[in-house]
């Protein structure tokens, strides 16, 4: 467990572990909904409100299968370290909903947002919770969420046109490239001379791969959840990108590449591992497996606890998901901040404050790692643990 790692290591106040064990607040809510005249969709959905001391709960919509309320909780919570780690003024919430988004039309998936926005209106309309995309959801679900609320504060990921910020879709991936490229510079690796391989190719996944693709980085393999493709000689990202997100081509049709096993991907002999799909996705039957020097997470979670033991006995080096994938959280508040004040931020901007948030904290876990001589996952929970205990204290909460 993260927070005895680092009650071992920093003093941390029992009242303050024994509130930080348990969500403050989570509701299981079972979906009962005719999408269309043909379809009725009955399911579980799972929102959680892990902790709001630091402001209300921030964390995206997931829309997936597997989704469990275990789940939902562990990503709830990972959010309040991750605003914490970045500095800024919200808790830590998330939202799953257990449905397959490929097998809804867009109108039904609308229809499917609508009623989770009815069943959840008190917090939305309260502002105690602010969603955001996540797997299965995107920019448009946040715009019918807005057109719901008829409130631009009550959810960010929006559109542009819809009050949303230029830059928010790119920003998970502009912080993931962005902590790449400061870690390839901590290990003097040159770009050109880097090879990457990047596990999912939808926002995160794509995104990353567009910003490394333009600081000269190799990428030289991708996958999506039915394929992954290798090129040595390093992919054409953003051709790749444009036949994939825009003309909706898949993987398979639009490489100039090798067709490889989908998780054969993950044991490529590569610098850089960048898992960017699912939770989970190294375990302890592919960890020996790994040949990636560096591993940074831009999925979150995305290694279990018995596969990272054994990755650092292997010496690999993990940049953590609540250092490296902060940029889409940052761009958030940047949009939040937006809506209550009616300013307008143009895209360079969005890409600076990512850039600029990232390196800080990333230059904050680098030296609490060596201040503490701990891996940089126990350095970044340390200074969240300690941003999220002392503002416990500010407030007396203990
Ligand atoms: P997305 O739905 O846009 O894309 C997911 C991608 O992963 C798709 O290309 C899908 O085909 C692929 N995929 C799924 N399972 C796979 C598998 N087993 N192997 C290979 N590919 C697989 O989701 P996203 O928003 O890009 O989120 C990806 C990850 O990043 C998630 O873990 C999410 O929690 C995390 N994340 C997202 C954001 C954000 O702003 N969207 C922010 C922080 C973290």
């Amino acid at each position: 467990m993260m927070l005895d790692r680092v009650a071992k290591i920093i003093d941390v106040p029992p009242h303050a572990i024994n509130l930080l064990r348990h969500p403050e607040r989570e509701v299981s809510l079972t979906i009962n909904l005719r999408v269309s005249e043909d379809k009725l969709v009955q399911t579980n959905a799972y929102v959680c409100f892990y902790n709001t001391v630091r402001g209300p709960a921030k964390g995206g919509i997931r829309f997936h299968p597997e989704v469990t309320l275990l789940e939902t909780r562990k990503l709830a919570e990972l959010m309040v370290w991750k605003t914490a780690l970045v500095g800024i003024p919200f808790g830590g919430g998330k939202t799953g909903v257990a449905i397959d988004p490929h097998q809804l039309t867009r109108a039904e998936k609308t229809a499917l947002i609508k009623e989770l926005v009815h069943l959840i209106r008190h917090e939305l309309m309260l502002g105690d919770y602010i969603p955001a995309p996540d797997m299965g959801t995107d920019a448009r679900d946040m715009a019918t969420i807005f057109g719901e609320t008829h409130n631009l504060e009550s959810v960010t990921g929006k559109p542009p046109r819809v009050g949303g910020l230029p830059g928010r879709e790119e920003a998970t991936g502009r912080g993931v490239a962005q902590s790449t490229k400061l870690l390839s510079q901590k290990y003097d690796l040159k770009p050109q001379k880097t090879t990457v391989a990047i596990q999912g190719f939808g926002n995160v996944g794509s995104w990353t791969g567009y910003f490394l693709h333009q600081q000269g980085f190799k990428v030289i393999a991708l996958s999506d959840i039915g394929t992954a493709i290798y090129n040595p000689d390093g992919l054409n990202i953003p051709a790749l990108k444009e036949n994939y997100s825009v003309r909706g081509q898949p993987l398979s049709e639009a490489h100039r590449g090798q067709k490889i096993a989908r998780d054969e991907l993950l044991e490529l002999n590569v610098d850089i591992l960048i898992p960017a799909a699912a939770g989970g996705v190294i375990t302890t039957h592919n960890a020996n497996k790994i040949k990636a020097k560096y591993i940074v997470e831009a999925a979150n979670n995305p290694i279990t606890e018995e596969a990272e033991l054994i990755l650092k006995d292997k010496q690999h080096i993990i940049l953590p998901d609540i250092l490296a994938n902060a940029g889409g959280v940052v761009a958030s508040y940047v949009e939040w901040r937006k809506a209550r004040s009616g300013s307008l931020t143009p895209r360079e901007e969005t890409y600076n404050v990512v850039d600029n948030v990232i390196e800080s904290a990333f230059n904050n876990v680098m030296n609490l790692s060596d201040e503490f001589n701990v891996d940089y996952r126990t350095a970044a929970d340390i200074q969240a643990i300690r941003e999220v205990v002392s503002t416990m204290e500010d407030r007396g909460w203990l």
